[in-house]
C-alpha cells in the first residue's frame, strides 16, 4: 500500500523511552502472565490434574498454530501454498483460538501492515504520542483496547480473496459454533476420561478459560510489546521489534521486527538460536507434501534486509 508523496517514515530510534514507562510496559505484560503460571503449582492437587495440563497444552498449541501458521503466515501473507485439506484445517484451528472470525482477523492484520505505526494502523502503541502517559494509553490500546472499537475493517478492501472463497466463507460463518467447540471440547474430554463432573469442570477452567486467556495475551503482546520494546536489527519501516522472551509462547511470532521487514517470509526467527515453532511446523507440512512454494528466507535477502547502522 503506498501513501503517495507523504513524508518519509520517522526515524526508528529518534528518542529513548524514560525508565518509568519502560518498566510499566513490562509490568503490564508479564505480571498477569506470571500470576497465571504461579496459579498452576498453587492449584496442584486441588483442581489441576495431569489431564488438565495435557488438554491445556494441546489446545493451546493447536489453536495458536492455527493463528500463527494459518491466519497469519498463510492467509494474511501468503508465505506458502496449502492443499485444500490443510487450508481448511488451518482456518478451523485459527478460528478456535477465539480471536475473531477469519476475515476480521486477516483484514485487521493486513491493515496493520499497510499502515504500521502510522495513522490507519488499527493497533499501534504509538497512536497517542510518545510521552509516558501517551505510551501507557498506547500500550493499552495496542494490547486490547483496539478490540473494543466498534467500526470494523473493510473486508471488501482487505480480504477480497477470502470473500471469493466458498470454503472460507463457510469457516467464517461457523465462527460461533467453532468457539463453542473450542470451549466445549476440553470439558467433554476431561469429563469422559475422568468420568466425573469435577473432571469436566477443572478441564473447562484450565483448558478452555485459562488457555484462551493466555493465548489472547500472548497474541496481543505481538501488537503491543513487539512494537514498543526489544531489538530492531532489521530495516522495517515501523517500530516493530524482536522480543526473545516471547518466542516460545508466541510460536515464533515475537521475532516481529524481521516479520515487518519481510512480511511474506515463512520464517520470522531467522537468526542463530531464534526458535520459531511456526516455521518448524510449516517445514513439516512441506515435508509431508501438504504445503508448497514456501517462501524461506535466503542469505542474500537477509543481507539486504539487515538494518543500516547509521
Ligand atoms: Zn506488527
Ligand atoms: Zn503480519
Amino acid at each position: 500500500m503506498t501513501s503517495g508523496t507523504a513524508a518519509p517514515p520517522a526515524d526508528l530510534s529518534d528518542h529513548r523511552r524514560h525508565i518509568a514507562p519502560h518498566v510499566m510496559v513490562y509490568l503490564f505484560a508479564f505480571v498477569p502472565f506470571v500470576a497465571l503460571v504461579a496459579a498452576v503449582p498453587l492449584a496442584w492437587g486441588w483442581g489441576l490434574t495431569w489431564l488438565d495440563v495435557g488438554l491445556t497444552a494441546g489446545f493451546y498449541v493447536l489453536t495458536m498454530l492455527g493463528v500463527t501458521v494459518g491466519f497469519h503466515r498463510y492467509f494474511t501473507h501468503g508465505a506458502f501454498r496449502a492443499r485444500r485439506g490443510l487450508r481448511i484445517a488451518l482456518a478451523v484451528a485459527g478460528s478456535m483460538a477465539v480471536q475473531g472470525p477469519i476475515r476480521h482477523w486477516v483484514a485487521d492484520h493486513r491493515r496493520h501492515h499497510a499502515f504500521a505505526d502510522k495513522e490507519g494502523d488499527p493497533h499501534s502503541p504509538w497512536a497517542f504520542g510518545t510521552s509516558p502517559v501517551a505510551l501507557v494509553r498506547g500500550f493499552w490500546h495496542a494490547h486490547m483496547g483496539w478490540i473494543f472499537e466498534r467500526s470494523l475493517t473493510n473486508q471488501r478492501r482487505f480480504t477480497p480473496d477470502l470473500l471469493d472463497d466458498a470454503d472460507m466463507r463457510a469457516v467464517h460463518r461457523w465462527f460461533t459454533p467453532l468457539t463453542v467447540i473450542s470451549l466445549g471440547a476440553p470439558p467433554l474430554i476431561g469429563g469422559l476420561v475422568s468420568w466425573s463432573w469435577w473432571g469436566a469442570l477443572t478441564a473447562f477452567f484450565w483448558a478452555s478459560l485459562v488457555r484462551v486467556g493466555l493465548s489472547h495475551h500472548v497474541a496481543w503482546s505481538t501488537n503491543s510489546i513487539c512494537h514498543l520494546v526489544g531489538e530492531r536489527p532489521w530495516s522495517a519501516r515501523d517500530r516493530s521489534t524482536n522480543v526473545w522472551l516471547l518466542a516460545i509462547p508466541s510460536m515464533g511470532e515475537s521475532w516481529h521486527n524481521l516479520h515487518h521487514a519481510d512480511p511474506t517470509s515463512a520464517r520470522h526467527g531467522v537468526g542463530r538460536g531464534q526458535l520459531d515453532i511456526s516455521a518448524r511446523t510449516i517445514w513439516l507440512f512441506e515435508k509431508l507434501g501438504w504445503a508448497s512454494h514456501v517462501k524461506w528466507p535466503t542469505a542474500r535477502r537477509l543481507e539486504r534486509l539487515a538494518a543500516r547502522v547509521s
